[in-house]
């Protein structure tokens, strides 16, 4: 599999430099870019995997640039933000950001959200089972052990569980999870995710109404507690 491909659409130039270089050192190809403008020149020359966009640029909103980047890629767009504004949050992803990390940030979860944001659209049969602290996955047979008892989890449930163990404790939008569990353009909301998630806590969870594992952080999404 050859590498993905990151753009990088950041102005500050320290900022700039250091996930270039660190997103290299990730196995990633990284193009950054300092405007919009040459974002937007890049998205429609080349194909890449995940953009990650400052939204605070000298030539372009970062949400015009959005709006403009998923008119020509479906690769997900990663905000970093400095504003520390929810409600600046929320727009971004209402008018289609996949997910958001706020400056100053840890290149680790960075890196993770970066993970979360490759994994295509419909997952794999995993062949080995993943453990997190209780809860394991096998994946290809679709069965959750919790505390060492099997648990049949249905298609969805089971790409649900998965996608939070990927992402390894971070926090996985609720817009990413319906692209992933339900495919990308399905018109499943965060209504479908909740039902989702109310089956799956049934199945995993030893106490539902006080889930240990999957734990909803509001307005946000989903992520697996692995404590
Ligand atoms: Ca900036």
């Amino acid at each position: 599999m050859s590498a993905a491909k990151i753009l990088v659409v950041e102005d500050e130039e320290p900022l700039a430099r250091m996930l270039d270089t660190s997103l290299r050192q990730a196995g990633y190809v990284v193009t950054t870019v300092g405007r919009g403008v040459d974002a937007l020149k890049h998205l429609i020359r080349d194909e890449f995997g995940v953009i990650l966009l400052d939204l605070g640029l000298p030539d372009a909103d970062g949400k015009e640039v959005i709006n403009q980047a998923k008119a020509v890629t479906r690769a997900p767009v990663i905000v970093i933000s400095a504003r520390d504004s929810e409600r600046e949050k929320i727009a971004a992803l209402d008018i289609g950001a996949n997910d958001y990390v706020q400056k100053p940030f840890d290149m680790g979860e960075l890196l993770a959200r970066i993970r979360v944001a490759l994994r295509p659209p419909r997952i794999r049969p995993a062949l080995e089972s993943r453990s997190d602290a209780g809860l394991q996955l096998d994946a290809a047979s679709r069965r959750a052990i919790v505390d060492g008892k099997p648990v049949r989890l249905s298609k969805k449930e089971a790409e649900l569980l998965q996608l939070l163990m990927e992402a390894r404790g971070v926090i996985v939008s609720h817009s990413r999870i319906i692209e992933v569990v339900w495919g990308p353009g399905s018109d499943a909301d965060a209504m479908n995710l909740r039902v989702l998630a109310w089956q799956l806590r049934r199945k995993i969870e030893p106490d539902a109404a006080n889930p240990r594992f999957l734990i909803a952080e509001a307005g946000e999404g989903y992520r697996l507690n692995t404590d």
